[in-house]
């Protein structure tokens, strides 16, 4: 029998190590097409900003492969034929599978803006385009930034501590809307703009022009232009689904699974950013473009394709980033639309505001410091229990404390 796994990073990484602990006889096969070492995407702000070495953003040294009995191979898959089971790679090489692990992540999408595809214009999404931005931070001034969301202002936060010149062009009127509340993301644009960052939010970016030193001018509609040497797009990513085209496996923009992460096609499983899986709050599908996620739902995919029946209690997302000299988080639900009433806690310096729903505790929105941190992680596994509790503040502290307390006592 053989197991092929698409995908090199936390999904595939976290299926090889599960496949292995309920199989050890079967073939394993893993195939990748970024080439080198499997790093950490999470990791590459922390080098541009020069707070982790390059060689820190490796995550397997290549004796993984060998202790694990994975053939590894680095090519890009361009077809996987569901009916005869097997991936065709772009040099047409065919390989049979009898199970397949689908964990191809996603990529960096620009928006249709005139001159947005030329050199000088690049994301933030991989390891080869940091390999591009690292000379640029060490000798350029200015950078602009297209895009204010989690990747896109920790690229901002980088450069600006690096001592270039930064501007940041977002066209909805607030930043990160899907990682911080009305207030967490005020709070927070107060901060950018202390550190010198010019935020333009509300912006329409009408093109790029590429002048005659090299340079960019971005023109902006009813605004004066903003000039850059070099810019970073960071609008937001889609699913790597390409090679399905043409299959019979179901997609929606992702590729849609269920609670064991296999597809609609028995024996093709999908895990990571590529796939669309059940929720904490009981979404059937839905994609959490996060680390944790990837990693538990390969997990799974890992353990059902080696033959042991293993379900996802779901995804919670969760985003915690240290930027512009503050924490960073949230998980769970905490727009105003989705809860049913909200409390700010009294901890530290800063903004934590926890969210309930049918008297659970549903979310958590943070910009604070290290001890608003250490509730928010407390509020973790409460929030995936879906446990009913007192939602006021202090019972809610007492609460969390005890369980801690009892957690850690075990
Ligand atoms: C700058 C940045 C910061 C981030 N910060 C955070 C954070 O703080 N917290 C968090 O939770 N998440 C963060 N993320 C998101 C996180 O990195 C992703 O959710 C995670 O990498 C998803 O893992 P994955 O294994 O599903 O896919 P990926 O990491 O995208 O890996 C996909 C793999 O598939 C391979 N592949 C794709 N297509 C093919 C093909 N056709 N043939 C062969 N191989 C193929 C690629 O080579 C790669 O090995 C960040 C991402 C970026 C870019």
């Amino acid at each position: 029998m053989t197991t092929i796994i698409i995908g090199n990073s936390a999904a595939g990484l976290a299926a090889v190590k599960s496949f292995r602990k309920y199989n050890q006889t079967d073939e394993l096969i893993l195939i990748s097409k970024e080439g080198g070492l499997a790093y950490s995407r999470v990791l590459l702000p922390y080098v541009l900003r020069e707070k982790l070495p390059y060689e820190g953003l490796f995550i397997r040294e290549k004796a993984f492969y060998e202790e694990n009995k994975v053939t590894y191979i680095e090519k890009e898959v361009k077809m996987v034929d569901d009916v005869n089971k097997a991936v065709v790679l772009t040099d047409e090489t065919k390989i049979s599978f009898d199970k397949l692990i689908l964990a191809t992540g996603s990529f960096a999408v620009a928006p249709p803006i005139e001159g947005i595809k030329q050199e000088g214009i690049y994301h933030m999404w991989t390891k080869a385009d940091v390999d591009a931005l690292l000379p640029l931070f060490a000798t350029k001034k200015k950078m602009a930034v297209l895009g204010s969301g989690f990747v896109a202002l920790q690229g901002a936060w980088a450069a600006k501590t690096r001592g270039l010149d930064v501007t940041v062009i977002e066209l909805m009127d607030r930043i990160m809307p899907s990682v911080l509340d009305v207030k967490g993301a005020t709070i927070l644009t107060e901060k950018i703009k202390e550190t010198g960052v010019v935020l333009k939010t509300g912006t329409v970016t009408e093109r790029f022009e590429k002048l005659e030193d090299g340079t960019f001018k971005i023109v902006l509609k009813d605004q004066e232009p903003v000039y850059a040497d070099f810019i970073v797009v960071g609008t937001g990513v889609r699913c790597n689904i390409g090679m399905l085209e043409g299959s019979g496996i179901a997609c929606d923009r992702a590729v849609l699974v269920n609670e064991n992460m296999e597809t609609n096609v028995a024996g093709i499983y999908a895990a990571g950013d590529v796939a669309a899986g059940p929720t904490t709050f009981g979404d059937v599908h839905k994609v959490h473009v996060l680390w944790p996620t990837a990693v538990e739902m390969g997990e799974i995919a890992g353990a059902n394709a080696a033959g042991k029946k293993l379900e996802y209690r779901g995804s919670l997302n969760m985003n915690v980033t240290q930027m512009y000299d503050a924490t960073v988080a949230s998980m769970g639900l905490f727009n105003e639309n989705d809860i049913d009433g909200s409390r700010e806690m009294p901890v530290g310096e800063g903004y934590l505001k926890v969210c309930y729903k049918d008297e659970k505790v549903v979310g958590v929105c943070l910009v604070g410091d290290s001890e608003s941190v250490s509730l928010f992680g407390k509020l973790r596994p409460i929030i995936r229990k879906g446990e009913v509790i007192d939602c006021e503040p202090e019972k809610l502290e007492q609460y969390v404390n005890r369980k801690a307390f009892q957690t850690a006592k075990r």
